[in-house]
């Protein structure tokens, strides 16, 4: 019988979550045997994202212990462009602007950063090995058996990690998505949601790349609609306006229920989507996963118990997510009827946006 090969730690998934908790583990400087298993066999594609992401001012205006500013710093050509605001449509069409300040990355560059600092942490890789079996210690892919004292679930919103392990609850709440990316007149610092009744439980976005003249535009909305349909649909209506070229199409899926009860058990811990880690009245995630990939990677660097990293979740992101499905809950409520969505928001411009974005 073929022996697993063992490490101190494999982490299942190699996206922001992942790889932000193998470079804190650091192997160069603490020693352990660390294993980065990843399904596709490049890291980052196909990009599934509205490349959105808070400035650091911004997450630490949420999160003052985030803890976390090395994380922002990268490369130049991983930025897209400056958000400086959002602005707002409502379902008769108004239009209101939400001072919130942010980036616009290239998503499929941030992920291949992320993993490059990883990778030059000692991290040890394989691409295209696609996690089949989890059972206790042992990982079975289809080109390998691994075993690993620690075992990380860093695969994203239907993680295999959670599934095998009944103490860790399913995602809920899971929102399918659409996107393009475009070239056209994309030049605005203002990315756009719009809340309109054709879009039920979600929103469609219009994220402009405005340091390259691209932009990312998509549709989220749960319900019976299709949504690449739709997404077509409006496009057709804007395109002329923007001059706009289709380069490119993707999806995904957005865990909008919620952080889970439980992240850790036994030697197993969930981090990023796979832990429900995403703000339900937004659908971002990507700040958050590497948020907390680098807390958890550094409390197993220092050999503290995994606990530790449940604790400094629970203290950190749960308030502020259970406060903001608290609040997609009662948006949901107020969508059921135009006039109400339309006086919610009418209510959140005169006492702030912050509520309304971030819960
Ligand atoms: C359409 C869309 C738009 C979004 N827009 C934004 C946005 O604008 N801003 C924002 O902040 N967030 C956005 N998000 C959310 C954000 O993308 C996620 O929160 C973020 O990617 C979470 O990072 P992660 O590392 O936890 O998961 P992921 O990025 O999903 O990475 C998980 C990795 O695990 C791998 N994997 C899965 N299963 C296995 C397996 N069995 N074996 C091996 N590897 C496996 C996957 O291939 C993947 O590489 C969006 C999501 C979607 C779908």
């Amino acid at each position: 019988m073929e022996k697993f090969e063992h490490y101190d730690v494999i982490i299942v998934g190699a996206g922001p979550a992942g790889a932000c908790t193998a470079a804190a583990i650091s192997p160069v400087r603490t020693g352990k045997r660390v294993l980065l298993l990843e399904g596709k066999k490049r890291v980052g594609l196909p990009m599934q994202c509205g490349e959105a992401i808070p400035t650091y001012e911004e997450l630490l205006s949420i999160f003052p212990q985030a803890g976390c500013p090395e994380l922002y710093d990268l490369p130049s050509d991983v930025y897209a462009g400056t958000i400086a605001g959002i602005k707002f449509r409502s379902p008769s069409g108004r239009t209101y602007v939400a001072d919130l300040k942010g980036q616009m990355m290239h998503r499929e560059r941030l992920d291949q950063h992320l993993f490059d600092r990883a990778v030059a942490a000692g991290v040890e890789y394989r691409l295209g090995e696609r996690v089949h079996t989890v059972r206790e210690h042992e990982i079975e892919t289809a080109a390998g058996r691994y075993s690993a004292d620690i075992v990380i679930g860093a695969d994203g919103v239907y993680s295999l990690v959670s599934a095998a392990t009944p103490a860790f609850s399913p995602n809920r709440d899971i929102c399918p998505c659409a996107l393009v990316l475009a070239k056209g007149d994309f030049y605005s610092e203002y990315i756009e949601l719009w809340f309109e009744s054709r879009f039920p439980g979600g929103y469609f976005w219009l994220f402009p790349k405005n340091r390259v003249g691209e932009a990312n535009i998509g549709l989220g909305m749960r319900g019976p609609k299709n949504v690449r349909q739709l997404l077509d649909r409006v496009i057709a209506e804007i395109r002329d306006h923007y001059g706009l070229e289709i380069i490119g199409k993707s999806g995904g899926a957005v865990p909008l229920g919620g952080l889970k009860e439980v992240v850790v058990h036994r030697h197993f811990a969930l981090v990023g989507d796979a832990a429900g880690m995403v703000f339900p009245t937004n659908g971002g995630g990507t700040g958050l996963a590497m948020m907390a990939g680098k807390w958890l990677g550094e409390i197993i660097a220092a050999d503290q118990p995994l606990s530790l990293y449940e604790r400094k979740v629970n203290n950190i992101l749960r308030p502020v997510l259970q406060r903001s499905l608290r609040t997609r809950r009662q948006m949901d409520f107020f969508r059921k009827s135009e006039r109400a969505f339309e006086a919610l928001m009418w209510l959140a411009n005169l006492r702030g946006w912050r509520n309304f974005i971030i819960g």
